[in-house]
């Protein structure tokens, strides 16, 4: 396997090499890895759903009643009566006609794109956009064209110079930003549309349960669902199961059915994730003190950050603390692990060359104990 071992080694030589860790235990904000306990601040639980015990249970139920699988794909016999059920209440979540259910936020982008767009349309994609967003963009043989992270001024520009000479148009973002916690200027975005007519789809994978008085998202909360063609989002994060949605006309729903292939050709999800998918959008809706918890908790972090001078980013429950240094970056984390604090380096090429940094990610679980414990933390580690 010529080149892979040099790869590796290359890696390991630049510390960038990734590896696996394993949790054999999780309770609330603790995680156990190698037999040592951590404070987990790089968990996806935003609000602390995955041990909601409605959640278990409607899981359990499902099981007992369907068993442990769906068995084919959903053209086939694996098209449960669950599966339309989530459907159903996602569309009314988002505000939208119909919705289609994924294997995964990464099989979505990949096929939605992939399927909607092809050679002679054009993707205009935000520049910190998320991989599967990259890769279906890249399926499609649509033109690409990256503008500027969260710039309306340069994505003008460039539809300024390349709108014309396509057929369809799609610009994309994420609503809020895995890496840098931030949100996009959604607004700016939909008055462009008027301008030079193209479609919207958002991922809103890190905002879905958060944003919006029904924890729907940022197009809720910022009022746009009926300017933004394709909402897609996941069930992975926030709320605390797995697979992933798209939120949109039933036309667009009628044509991935017949066209997705990461749809078509894989599994439909189990009966257990199904049901509890279900109950967490409930959940989400009902139990909104949480989201409320959760942005306070990721405002008093972020205040506290800057008063100690460092460069955090965002206005969500991510919160990066830049460092710049790959090396620094790295050292900072492993302070941070020895005395007892899950917080992983995130370094390119995750993130540009000089803009490595450390992620908070928030969750329910973290107390104003635990974040007061973590500052402290970090002032003696000297970061
Ligand atoms: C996590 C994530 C995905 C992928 O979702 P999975 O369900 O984990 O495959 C897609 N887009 C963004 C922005 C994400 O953060």
């Amino acid at each position: 396997m010529e080149g892979i071992e040099e790869f590796l080694a290359a890696r390991k030589e630049k510390g960038l090499l990734r590896a696996l860790n394993p949790v054999s235990k999780r309770a609330e904000a603790k995680v156990t890895i190698r037999g040592q306990d951590y404070i987990d601040f790089s968990s996806n639980d935003y609000l602390g759903l995955s041990r909601h015990p409605r959640l278990i249970e409607e899981g359990r139920l499902a099981l007992e009643k369907y068993g442990s699988a769906s068995s084919a794909s959903r053209l086939l016999s694996g098209d449960l009566e669950l599966h339309h059920i989530l459907e159903q209440r996602t569309a009314s979540f988002k505000n939208k006609e119909s919705a289609l259910i994924f294997n995964s936020g990464y099989q979505a982008n990949l096929g939605i794109l992939s399927s909607l767009y092809r050679r002679g349309d054009c993707i205009f994609l935000d520049r910190l956009a998320h991989a599967s967003i990259i890769d279906g963009a890249l399926l499609s043989g649509a033109r690409i064209l990256r503008f500027r992270h969260n710039d309306s001024c340069h994505l003008r520009e460039l539809l300024k110079k390349e709108r014309q000479r396509h057929k369809k148009a799609l610009v994309v973002t994420e609503t809020i930003f895995s890496m840098d916690g931030d949100r996009a200027p959604l607004k700016e975005f939909v008055r462009l549309k008027k301008e030079f007519d193209f479609q919207i789809m958002v991922d809103e994978a890190h905002a879905t349960g958060i944003f919006g008085r029904n924890g729907s998202g940022v197009v809720e909360e910022e009022g746009l669902s009926g300017d933004i063609d394709l909402i897609m989002g996941t069930f992975s994060k926030a709320l605390a199961g797995f697979g992933a949605y798209l939120a949109t006309s039933r036309t667009i729903v009628d044509y991935l059915v017949n066209t997705c292939r990461s749809f078509i050709y894989s599994t439909a999800l189990p009966p257990a994730v199904i049901a509890s998918n279900i109950a967490s959008l409930s959940l989400v809706v009902s139990e909104r003190e949480r989201r409320k918890y959760l942005l306070e908790s990721a405002l008093y972090l972020r205040a506290q950050l800057e008063n100690r001078g460092l460069k955090v980013r965002g206005s969500s429950q991510i919160v990066p603390v830049i460092i710049g240094d790959n090396d620094k970056t790295q050292e900072a984390a492993r302070i941070l692990q020895s005395k007892g604090y899950w917080a992983l380096p995130i370094r390119p090429p995750t993130v540009p060359e000089g803009e490595s940094r450390l992620r908070f990610s928030l969750t329910f679980f973290h107390t104003r104990k635990i974040l007061e414990d973590l500052l402290a933390a970090i002032n003696e580690a000297k970061i």
